[in-house]
């Protein structure tokens, strides 16, 4: 427009502006999802910010505020009361994860694993008598899940799994090793992808629930971590291991494209984990800048710093934003694939660079 400003320019400023308010005035949460974040708060700042930094540095699942979390129902979300759960909706989901996360990460870890990729599938692909059976018992804090797709060899390139399962009269026998296992240590069943036919490469996987402990599994050791320690990462290593042949979730041969639908919403969950360690490291950041004197004042009177707290505040918000709408579209039964994806990524970046970002 080469000009600064002029009538015409303006114009279609405020008409931005309008629509933007209107898009805020959208996501406005909800009275319900604003007692469920206050509550989630109130717990994180009692029961988990004042222990975190201690479970992280012992490896210590905090198993008492698991139970807790339990009973507020934040262990099993989206999960319809009749299975036990809280009967919300995953924006709720992404709300109570990431306040809880803010407290304590590897809670956040621990309790997204066990609503996402445990209880997730099992409440979309299961039996009636699968729901009943692996699903209540999970909900109250006392017991948790772990989902066992990765493998030594296999990562992203997960349709090459190389863990077997025979099918031997009533049961199927498992062998091979799952890598990287959250919840592995404490979990008290799995959910394990495992080729029946590797000639059929991805359709030749299928998914199994495998309680633990069970003859023919062992635990690997806790992998030691830069942090979320509290929550145990570990192989699970399957030699001959026999489950009952109703064991298996879903169709068989179904199991890839449960694991990558499970993964799609999962990215919603480790999303607003990365947004609580955002928050936290923003918050402490303010904190600091507040309480640090130079040159006769606080640091916060800085223009140097109070440009830093304001790049950390919009890459939290704008993070904040796309993890809520992609839950909203989930909610809503649109496509959210890629709106995750993007959550995930944005949230995460967010999450490291507002804890990498120095004062000088
Ligand atoms: C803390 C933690 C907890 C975990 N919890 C679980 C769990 O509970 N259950 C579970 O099953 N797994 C879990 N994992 C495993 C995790 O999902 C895998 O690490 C992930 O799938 C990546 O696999 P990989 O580490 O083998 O890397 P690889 O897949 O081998 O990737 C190696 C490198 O190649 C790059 N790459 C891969 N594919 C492509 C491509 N197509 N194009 C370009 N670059 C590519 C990657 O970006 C990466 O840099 C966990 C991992 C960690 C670190």
């Amino acid at each position: 427009m080469g000009k600064f400003a002029d009538d015409e320019e303006i114009t279609v400023r405020s008409g931005c502006l309008r629509r933007l308010y209107t898009v805020y005035q959208m996501v406005e949460l909800p009275e319900t999802h604003k007692l469920l974040r206050d509550t989630c708060r109130g717990f994180a700042e009692k029961e988990l910010t004042p222990v975190a930094a201690q479970l992280d540095r012992e490896h210590k699942f905090p198993a008492e505020q698991i139970k807790k979390m339990g009973e507020l129902g934040l262990m099993a979300m989206d999960v319809p009361e009749k299975y036990g759960g809280a009967g919300l909706d995953y924006l709720a989901y992404a709300i109570a994860m990431e306040e809880i996360s803010r407290g304590c990460a590897s809670t956040g870890v621990i309790m997204s694993v066990n609503n996402s990729l445990y209880l997730g599938p099992i409440l979309k692909f299961g039996s009636e008598e699968q729901k009943n059976n692996w699903i209540t018992p999970f909900t109250d804090g006392n017991k948790i899940g772990c989902f066992g797709l990765s493998e030594p060899g296999n990562g992203s390139d997960a349709g090459a799994a190389s863990t077997t399962a025979k099918l031997d009269g009533d049961h199927w026998i498992l062998n091979g090793t799952k890598a990287w296992i959250t919840n592995g240590w404490d979990a008290s069943a799995a959910i394990v992808f495992a080729t029946t036919d590797k000639s059929l490469k991805h359709k030749g996987i299928s998914a199994f629930l495998v309680p633990m402990p069970t003859p023919g599994l062992s635990l690997g050791k806790k992998e030691d971590k830069l942090g979320i320690r509290a929550s145990s990462t570990t192989n699970l290593i399957f030699e001959d291991c026999k489950i009952p042949k109703e064991n298996v979730l879903g169709e068989p041969g179904f199991g890839f494209k449960i694991a990558m639908q499970t993964l799609d919403s999962g990215r919603i969950g480790i999303a607003s984990q990365a947004l609580g360690i955002a928050q936290a490291a923003l918050d402490c950041a303010v904190d600091y800048a507040e309480k640090r004197m130079a040159f006769g004042s606080p640091i916060s009177k800085l223009q140097a710093i109070q440009l830093k707290l304001a790049d950390m505040g919009l890459a939290l918000e704008s993070a904040r934003l796309l993890t809520w709408r992609a839950a909203m579209l989930k909610d809503n039964g649109k496509p959210f694939i890629k709106e995750a994806a993007m959550a995930k990524l944005a949230a995460s970046e967010a999450a490291t660079s507002i804890a990498h970002k120095k004062p000088e």
